[in-house]
């Protein structure tokens, strides 16, 4: 689809079989993709603006004095715009590049935290988090002598916010939470966490790695300090990510990585660093992947984030139903807030036995812990199948997961 036919799919209302089509890889694959919470998958102008970048418009940014490097550099920081638009930052120079969710969690953490968190101070996660918002919080913790708190969640998988209460204490440096869990699917109550921390002087770092394609995210709104994001999950490439951090933070943030392009000046003796958000960007960045990524940030924008959530609530509850009719299945996570993943174990069968036949049905859906240990244990199962849910994925993709799952059912009597 053009832009034009994109913008008007928005006024006529969304259509993910016309969506669906953008996707090469669903067209050349015949393949019924439920596992888009892991990494989505990329429309065709993502696509062509990698290429267009490495056919057209590349070269080393922020160096070169020819006319070429200058227009990759003007792209480049137009990319960053378009990021800081799309997530609703006040500045530009509040978007920081990174690979990952994981490498934005991971800066935060050896930069704010070291600065900023001491012996016994406390750092509260919850639960429900994906281990890249754990093991870099527990490192920290180990090193500084601080403790690691965490918030747990219901039997429903929804964060107990009296809990949350209890632990947050003037000794709370950093709050870290996810906004939507990949587990489960539940959305946590950011607003209220963000003010109850802040309430008691705390900073907050918000794991938006499966909100960012799935609902409309302004972090000024929402006032966290920290919010970071995977470009991949949001029909980005790979290797690029996004850390937003308040401008006044990030200003009082000591650099990540030495290298090029982080400093000012260089002397054996001491070197001086470069002004946000440079001073976190060392190194030759992913050039081509964020142009991909500003591409795919657009074509979300074109299609409209409040179509998306409508859609995928609308497949949420469609998909919720229709499962409830397959013998044996349990759903683990069932919060009143939730995104569309689901998470599920079929009585008798192991989640990998479902994966597999699954696959062979022509369903892409994953098994394991999802990088969520903790999550398994507090519902006694090793692993789940976990379906997830993007803008290409329509009811006759659920109503084939369900005929698939019968067939599971079948073969396990
Ligand atoms: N947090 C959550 C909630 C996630 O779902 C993921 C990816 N599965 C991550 C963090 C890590 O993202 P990445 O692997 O892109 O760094």
């Amino acid at each position: 689809m053009s832009t034009a036919e994109r913008l008007a799919l928005r006024d006529e209302g969304f259509d993910p079989a016309r969506a669906k089509k953008d996707f090469p890889i669903l067209q050349n694959t015949g393949l019924i993709f439920l596992d888009s919470a892991a990494s989505a998958q990329k429309p065709q102008c993502v696509i062509d603006a990698i290429a267009d970048c490495y056919s057209r418009d590349y070269a080393n940014i922020h160096r070169g004095v020819y006319e070429l490097s200058a227009r990759a550099t003007a792209k480049f920081e137009a990319a960053r715009k378009t990021a800081q638009l799309f997530i609703g930052a006040a500045e530009a120079r509040e978007i920081v590049f990174v690979r990952n969710t994981t490498e934005a969690i991971n800066l935060v953490a050896s930069t704010y935290g070291r600065q900023n968190v001491g012996p016994g101070d406390e750092v509260l996660i919850t639960e429900m988090e994906h281990h890249s918002n754990i093991v870099p919080w527990q490192m920290l913790c180990e090193d500084k002598g601080a403790a690691l708190r965490v918030a747990p969640m219901d039997d429903r998988g929804a964060l107990m916010l009296d809990e949350f209460k209890k632990l947050l204490n003037p000794r709370t440096k950093i709050v870290a939470v996810a906004h939507i869990s990949n587990a489960l699917g539940t959305i946590n109550p950011v607003e209220e966490i963000i003010r109850l921390a802040h309430a008691q002087g705390a900073v907050v770092a918000i794991d938006g790695a499966q909100a960012i394609p799935h609902q409309r995210v302004d972090v000024a709104s929402l006032d966290c300090d920290f919010y970071a994001l995977s470009g991949h999950k949001v029909f980005g490439p790979t290797g690029v990510g996004v850390l937003y951090g308040k401008a006044a933070l990030l200003e009082s943030m000591p650099p990540y990585q030495g290298g090029g392009s982080m400093i000012e000046t260089v002397r054996f003796e001491k070197s001086t660093y470069a002004d946000i958000p440079q001073r976190f960007e060392a190194g030759t960045p992913d050039i081509g992947g964020v142009a991909g990524f500003a591409a795919a940030l657009d074509y979300v924008s074109d299609l409209g984030l409040d179509a998306i959530e409508r859609h995928e609530r609308e497949l949420l509850a469609y998909a919720t139903d229709a499962l409830a009719g397959v013998p044996g299945l349990r759903l683990i996570g069932t919060a009143p807030q939730k995104a569309a993943v689901i998470s599920f174990e079929l009585e008798g069968v192991h989640p990998h036995d479902v994966g597999s036949i699954l696959d062979h049905e022509g369903i892409a859906v994953r098994t394991g812990h999802h990088c969520a240990q903790p999550v398994m244990e507090h519902f006694g199962v090793p692993a789940t199948v976990r379906a997830s849910f993007a803008l290409y994925n329509t009811r006759e993709d659920i109503d084939a997961l369900v005929r698939a799952l019968q067939t599971v059912r079948e073969l396990f009597k």
